[in-house]
């Protein structure tokens, strides 16, 4: 690793998508560490090559499909070799050769060749006007066939097939398209779906040949036309081949890697010579290579990891989907549709919409989707299918979409995005117009749903307009989108996701937080202000009596327990239990208002009394004084259990089946103190008249004649949810033992900020029954571990505060006066 400036060097063989987005993977993580050559073979820029499409059809221009010019390289110090394909790899003294004699010595070598369009060899298959559908070059030769000529003939009915004939279409080509089987996109479609795009497309103008094999290509020059085994022939001056692509693995057979179908890798994207890595289409990774781009780009993140010398970070392969870049044609695809008799079908039709759909379903999960000419709902089954969601409850609605199913924030999005004008804001946290978003997303080549929170804000708040910036990005890239990784890390400090990091501190029995720095090799020394409160709520959670609080790693109001009013000025709110209160309780608020000039007094949604207007330094006086006539604080500014609300019920109400507030009461007082992964609130409703709208809260009981009923998921912020029903208990103290179970389960599931609503959607319902009611050996150690953590937990901070403990936290910041200017007298 001798260079002139001593840093190690990296050569990377292609100039293509995977390899240049390792390299930009790497740029983030470390942008000096290594001396980077690129070598491509093809003359042009790295480019997307998934725009050749648009590009045939007249949709884009070849600059528009650009992703990183010359000037790109010269300014990250990479030196970039266009047109020079590496010939040899000399792995003994770790240098590349070129074809034309260009050599470059390597510390780390990484591979990403791509593929080989696979040319059938049938007689006449070289003859001029026989082209592939790979790049820049095969564009150019069937845009100026079309100008000279008129029949087109491509072979092979599958996605690139049809793209390729739709832009031959539309560059006013006759175009047929011979396909080996009797339907098109097999892989991909079944037959039902495959016979309404088969029929759109003839629609169009476009010809078929199905179940027809290629025999020979005729022509002397120039092709003339193509013979089928079946004798039959048809006049071609254009022939595509578009039949399938091959891993191009010559170069690393030749310099001795281990290769099977493609270049086998390990789960770190490394071969079998440790300082060579290889990503992309050229890969095997546990026997699967890929055609698309969205595990390409995984494997970038994690091999960019490991360059940068990481350590961490696994690829464990990836789940696909598929749609057509066909103007005007919508059609998507992922997973396993073929369907046995362990699965079943959910299918919707609808011949003169030209809709279709088909789900197939196994185990009550989805295993296959196969949508046309309604997608929009394509990438929520795909999130459901990829985090293998239990859909059971969601069945009766499941083909009609995620708007149906009471995700009132998601509705019918594409249509709605498309239709918005350019000033209609979509982040209205950030302040965010659908202009800035899609003029983002196509000056800096955005494909992810965080590189658009990175460059633009949007979506980085509250997150209720994801959907409609998926949409964004769906409309603005067509088929180029990708869903929103799979994995998500909980910050940048990190790869780990929260799952992984939950299982690492039970697994690993780790205790405190430099102990997850360590074992996780996190790559900041002390976390960020994203990571900490995190995993200060998993150590908590975890071990709620090992694990000493850390005031620093929580959010200003947690830290001086009261909620920061824009002002400056906190509000507190004593708990009130059930919200049932005393002349004596109400006398002592109302004099500890008039003492600290208390300007505002109020009710609270949640039925508990709110002084507003407090100044910080009077907090722990004001504790002290409350705590004095009773009263523990209300957590209405934590991750906590906030309020359970009840109505009046049988005690005082005619309609009153059940003991409502008593029963509030004991909830909360079982409960209070208790932090979860977000802020948790319950109420107790004494018939089905609801009057304390149990029905969009975390947890909401519902009385009845013959017990109790139980709901959970609700939410009444920002996106209304109403609650699922759980089931029905008879007794009281079973509605303590279910409430304190799902409380624990959802405290040792969700991941931090995860309410209760977006948690029951993304684990599904079933599950949390089958962990909560059918199982009751699980609902009672659930319940046990939930009382256990309580022994520790119902600590009041106010009293603590009250009594000295963080005073540095409440003493005022005092201004000190600017010493006298030396030479200027006073
Ligand atoms: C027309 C078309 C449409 C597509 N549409 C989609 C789509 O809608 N969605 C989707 O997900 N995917 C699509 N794909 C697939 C996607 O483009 C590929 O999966 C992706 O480009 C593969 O990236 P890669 O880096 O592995 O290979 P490439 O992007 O092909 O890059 C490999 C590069 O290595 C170079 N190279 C090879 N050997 C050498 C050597 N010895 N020396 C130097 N350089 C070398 C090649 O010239 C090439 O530039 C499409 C592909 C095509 C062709
Ligand atoms: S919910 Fe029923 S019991 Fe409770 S106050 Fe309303 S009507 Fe009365």
């Amino acid at each position: 690793m001798d260079t002139a400036n001593d840093k190690p060097r990296l050569v990377l063989i292609g100039n293509g998508m995977a390899g240049m987005r390792t390299v930009e993977e790497l740029l983030k993580l470390t942008p000096d560490m290594y001396d980077i050559t690129v070598f491509g073979a093809e003359p042009w820029g790295n480019y997307n090559r998934i725009m050749l499409s648009p590009v045939l059809a007249s949709e884009k221009t070849v600059d528009e499909i650009m992703l990183n010019d010359d000037a790109w390289y010269a300014e990250r110090g990479i030196t970039l070799h266009k047109g020079r394909r590496i010939e040899r790899i000399d792995r003994v003294n770790r240098r590349v050769i070129a074809e034309d004699g260009t050599e470059a010595p390597y510390d780390r070598l990484l591979l990403a060749t791509g593929s080989d369009p696979v040319m059938i060899p049938v007689p006449g298959h070289e003859l001029e006007g026989v082209v592939a559908f790979r790049d820049i070059h095969d564009v150019d030769a069937m845009l100026a066939a079309s100008r000279a000529h008129q029949h087109a003939v491509v072979i092979g009915g599958g996605l690139l097939g049809l793209e390729a004939a739709n832009g031959l279409m539309r560059q006013g080509m006759e175009v047929t398209v011979v396909h080996l089987m009797d339907h098109l996109m097999e892989r991909q479609l079944d037959a039902e779906a495959a016979g309404m795009l088969r029929g759109s497309l003839e629609e169009r103008g476009m010809r078929f040949r199905m179940a027809h094999q290629t025999e020979a290509i005729l022509g002397e020059d120039r092709v003339t036309g193509v013979r089928f085994t079946d004798g039959s022939e048809v006049e071609a001056d254009l022939v595509v081949m578009a039949v399938g692509i091959r891993p191009n693995t010559a170069l690393a057979e030749s310099a001795g890697l281990h290769c099977e179908r493609g270049v086998v890798v390990n789960d770190t994207m490394q071969t079998y010579d440790p300082s060579i890595y290889a990503v992309g289409e050229c890969v095997q990774h546990r026997g699967a290579t890929y055609g698309l781009v969205a595990p390409l780009w995984e494997q970038a993140k994690v091999c960019a990891n490991h360059l940068a010398e990481y350590g961490i970070g696994r690829y464990e392969g990836s789940m696909t989907s598929t749609k057509l870049k066909v103007t005007g044609i919508d059609l998507f695809s992922a997973g396993d549709f073929t369907g046995d008799e362990t699965t079943e079908d959910l299918v919707f039709k609808d011949a003169a919409r030209g809709v279709y759909k088909r789900l197939v379903l196994k185990d009550n999960r989805i295993q296959g989707a196969v949508l046309y000419g309604d997608t929009l709902d394509g990438s929520w089954y795909f999130q459901l299918m990829r985090d293998g969601t239990p859909v059971a409850d969601i069945r009766e609605n499941l083909l009609f979409g995620q708007a149906h199913i009471g995700d009132s924030g998601h509705g019918d999005e594409a249509s709605r995005v498309a239709a918005m004008p350019d000033n209609a804001e979509i982040c209205g946290c950030n302040g965010v117009c659908k202009g800035e978003i899609v003029q983002a997303i196509s000056e800096h080549k955005l494909f992810t749903l965080e590189d658009v929170r990175a460059h633009t804000k949007a979506s980085n708040s509250c997150g209720s307009c994801t959907g409609l910036v998926e949409s964004l990005l769906a409309t603005t890239l067509g088929g180029d989108y990708s869903d929103a990784p799979a994995k998500k890390p909980v910050c940048a400090c990190t790869d780990h996701s929260h799952d992984e990091v939950r299982a690492a501190i039970t697994r690993d029995g780790l205790k405190t937080m430099d102990a997850v720095f360590e074992a996780l090799d996190w790559k900041t020394p002390n976390g960020c202000h994203v990571c900490r409160p995190a995993l200060n709520y998993y150590l908590l959670a975890a071990w709620p009596k090992d694990y000493q609080d850390d005031a620093q790693s929580r959010f200003i109001n947690e830290r001086a327990h009261g909620n920061i009013q824009k002002d400056g000025t906190y509000s507190v709110v004593p708990r009130i239990w059930g919200g049932v209160t005393t002349p004596a309780e109400l006398r002592a608020i109302a004099e500890v208002a008039e003492r600290y000039q208390v300007p505002t007094v109020k009710f609270t949604g949640g039925q508990r009394i709110d002084l507003l207007g407090v100044k910080k330094a009077d907090l722990p006086a004001m504790w002290r004084d409350l705590g004095d006539a009773g009263f523990v604080s209300g957590h209405a500014y934590g991750k906590a259990l906030r309020t359970v609300k009840t109505c009046v019920g049988s005690e005082w109400c005619r309609f009153g089946t059940q003991d409502s507030t008593g029963l509030g009461i004991q909830l909360e007082r079982m409960s209070w103190g208790s932090w979860t992964p977000h802020k948790f609130k319950m109420a107790v409703s004494g018939c089905p008249r609801n009057c304390a709208e149990a029905t969009i809260k975390d947890l909401g009981v519902v009385c009845v004649d013959s017990g109790y009923e139980l709901h959970v998921g609700g939410n009444g912020g920002v996106k209304v949810r109403a609650t699922d029903f759980l089931c029905k208990v008879e007794t009281e103290a079973e509605v303590l033992e279910y409430a304190g179970a799902f409380m624990q389960f959802y405290r040792e599931d969700a991941r931090y900020l995860e309410r209760t609503a977006p948690w029951i959607e993304r684990v599904g319902l079933t599950r949390v029954k089958e962990r909560l009611v059918d199982d009751a050996e699980n609902r009672a150690a659930l319940y046990a571990r939930f009382l256990e953590s309580q022994e520790v937990a119902q600590v009041d901070p106010w009293a603590e505060r009250a009594a000295g403990h963080a005073a540095h936290e409440f003493i005022p910041i005092t201004p000190v006066d600017a010493p006298p200017r030396q030479g200027v007298s006073a």
